[in-house]
């Protein structure tokens, strides 16, 4: 597949998200612009505009679009909002958020230095300004905090950490996998003043868990 025909799949996918979620416009409009054919492994080019994860390596996997944009919804992030990214990956979830709120406010943290490499590589090719650090995302990114959302991208067992917690301002968002094996549940977490907590519940989920 050429890129004119990866466009017209993208396009295709867009349009299936458009009619079976009640994802925002602006965000299927960030999933629009980002090719991810480039950020899947070459031999599964032809599948990337299929609404499935795909192995990306290092027994990780990038998710499915519809998982990339309902998340993304969650976050409700504005133009030039800081937001935290656990789990790198290919970086195609953090291009995404990074075509709604702009350059250089997206922070990722990756525990796989290759994965880090690799997604570092693929943004300045692409020209992404994504920050990616390299550690566990356990202990967020307390260097470039306040965040007004964080995310993770693999499952937190015994729920969000606190370094997370602590690393978003008040009114803040934190949209998460939480649970252990087959009992994740997608939630978003505002967070109060005095560090209280509002929980929402999205559903039932399946990501890799946080190493
Ligand atoms: N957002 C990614 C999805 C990656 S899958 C994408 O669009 O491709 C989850 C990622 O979380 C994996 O890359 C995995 O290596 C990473 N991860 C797991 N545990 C972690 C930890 N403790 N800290 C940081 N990253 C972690």
């Amino acid at each position: 597949m050429d890129d004119t025909e990866q466009a017209v799949a993208r396009r295709r996918l867009i349009e299936r998200l458009r009619r079976r979620t009640d994802v925002s416009d602006r965000t299927l409009a960030a999933l629009e612009s980002v090719p991810r054919h480039e950020f899947v492994p070459d031999r599964l080019r032809s599948a990337a505009y299929a609404d499935r994860p795909l192995p990306i390596g290092h027994d990780q996997t990038i998710s499915a679009p519809h998982m990339v944009a309902i998340m993304t919804d969650l976050l409700d992030v504005d133009e030039g909002d800081r937001v935290l990214e656990i789990g790198t990956g290919c970086g195609y979830h953090a291009a995404v958020v990074s075509e709604v709120v702009g350059p250089e406010t997206v922070y990722s943290v990756e525990y796989v230095p290759e994965l880090a490499a690799d997604a570092r590589r693929r943004f300045d090719r692409l020209g992404y300004d994504v920050s990616v650090h390299v550690g566990d995302g356990r202990e967020g990114l307390p260097s470039e905090a306040p965040f007004d959302a964080t995310y993770l991208t693999c499952a937190a067992a015994d729920g969000v950490p606190d370094p997370l917690l602590a690393d978003t301002c008040v009114g803040g968002r934190i949209v998460a996998p939480i649970g252990g094996g087959r009992s994740q549940r997608l939630v978003r977490l505002t967070v109060r003043e005095g560090g209280d907590v509002d929980r929402e519940d999205h559903g039932g989920v399946r990501f890799v868990p946080l190493q």
